[in-house]
């Protein structure tokens, strides 16, 4: 890889979850970038706040799903009914100013200013909206890409795939706490090529309540993998306040 030294924030999947985002910016290491994979708004209370902080935050960014439900850019029909009714309260709910920024929010892939080996999407490299959950999902992509490294979101599910020489693998970071902020390095090889998800800050589905982010360190070729508590409880009962379904706040109590 090319370019100067970066360290790069990996953020996803915010989905208008204040109180995550505020937890995982207090605890980021230092960093030089930000790098925003999609679904700043839909499920959660402050959409425009997320907006707001994530816009202040730049730089460089990839549309996801909710976003374009939220701003009219898809239609609802694939969205579940709590999911659905989200996007509706977040449409009515957004500025106008907002809602233009989100609906001109780049299709993915897009790539990393100086680091033609790395690139950046929502869902998949090959369609936007597709879920890359499984190794079976992850191969056609993995054989297919000339870039070493692609950061996805979509999946709320922190980890990643990668395949090298000898094979395909699956992984996902091992933490030792179920309510500590910590983190777990990740180092890359040369010889591999990965995608990588730095987890959803503010609807986490992996199991882990606690809102996740990554660090990439260009230089040292490591992604950190971050966990860290947030103030739950607030954004729930904001959650209850605006009327969104009930459900989607509560589950983020299990982080499911
Ligand atoms: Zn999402």
């Amino acid at each position: 890889m090319s370019g100067a030294a970066l360290r790069i924030l990996l953020l996803s999947d915010v989905h208008a979850n204040l109180e995550a985002l505020d937890a995982c910016l207090a605890v980021a290491p230092a960093y030089d970038l930000v790098v925003n994979l999609g679904d700043i708004v839909g499920y959660g209370a402050s959409p425009n706040e997320v907006t707001d902080r994530s816009r202040d935050l730049g730089k460089v960014f990839v549309r996801g799903n909710h976003d374009k439900a939220a701003t009219g850019l898809m239609d609802l029909e694939d969205f579940n009914v709590m999911a659905a009714t989200a996007a509706i309260w977040t449409r009515n709910e957004l500025t106008p100013e907002n809602l233009d920024w989100l609906r001109a929010l780049p299709h993915g892939p897009v790539s990393l200013p100086d680091f033609p080996q790395v690139q950046l999407v929502h869902g998949s490299p090959n369609d936007e909206d597709e879920y890359v959950v499984s190794l079976g999902d992850a191969l056609a992509p993995l054989v297919t890409l000339t870039v070493s490294l692609t950061f996805f979101g979509h999946t709320h599910l922190q980890g990643g795939f990668f395949v090298n020489g000898s094979g395909a693998d699956g992984f996902r970071p091992e933490y030792r706490t179920v309510g500590k902020a910590e983190s777990v390095a990740f180092q890359l090889r040369t010889s591999a090529r990965y995608l990588i998800n730095p987890g959803s800050v503010g609807q986490p589905r992996d199991g882990d309540w606690r809102a996740a982010f990554a660090l990439f360190d260009t230089d040292a070729q490591v992604v950190h993998f971050h966990r860290t508590p947030y103030n739950l409880k607030s954004a729930q009962d904001r959650m209850f306040e605006a009327k969104l379904p009930p459900r989607l706040a509560t589950r983020l109590a299990a982080g499911r």
